[in-house]
């Protein structure tokens, strides 16, 4: 099975100007696409061929890996961005409030682990077995997929992210994302 780059499901130049084209032209088509080119010839002729995404996720490791892993959170990511503003769903906002508070105490805590993650990594949403929501901060390549939670939103704080636009300042980064998420896309992850 040969995996193929997701497209975008808005135009280059829609997330501007708090995420420019040029840094989606590097994120999605440079880096997301190496990821997809690296993982094809990585996997050729080899056990994971015919896996899925996921399967591939949950059983190799190095850098299969690390480039299946970066496919999928990358195609997370990208489906987690909206150019029009969108709220959670009403059983989605209740969740936020009774695990979180309020949404603007979710957006704190979210955020600071976005802007505290120490080097390269992902930071999550994600629902417990037990129905609760916890915001799960992951190094490089890692994913809830690996562990019992399933996630509903992550953001990817690797400096590729936002170096273009935003040079070294991660939180100016993550206040332009947090306008950007796809609520839509969240509460439906959510169910
Ligand atoms: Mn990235």
């Amino acid at each position: 099975m040969k995996h193929i780059l997701q497209t975008l499901a808005f135009n280059l130049d829609a997330l501007e100007p708090h995420i420019s084209k040029e840094t989606l032209e590097y994120h999605h088509g440079k880096h997301h696409n190496a990821y997809v080119t690296n993982l094809n010839n990585l996997i050729a002729g080899t056990q994971y061929e015919e896996m899925t995404l996921e399967s591939i996720i949950k059983t190799s490791d190095g850098g299969v890996f690390n480039n299946s892993a970066q496919v999928y959170n990358h195609n997370f990511y990208f489906n987690g961005l909206k150019a029009e503003k969108t709220e959670p769903s009403e059983k989605l906002q209740t969740r936020i409030e009774e695990d979180f508070g309020s949404l603007e105490a979710f957006k704190i805590e979210f955020l600071n682990a976005c802007a505290t993650l120490f080097g390269s990594g992902w930071v999550w949403l994600s629902v417990k077995p037990d129905g609760s929501l916890i915001v799960e901060q992951m190094s490089n390549a890692d994913n809830p997929l690996l562990g019992v939670n399933k996630p509903i939103l992550t953001c990817d704080v690797w400096e590729h992210a936002y170096y273009v636009d935003y040079r070294n300042a991660r939180p100016k980064y993550l206040e332009e994302w947090w306008t950007l998420i796809n609520w839509e896309f969240v509460s439906e992850n959510y169910g």
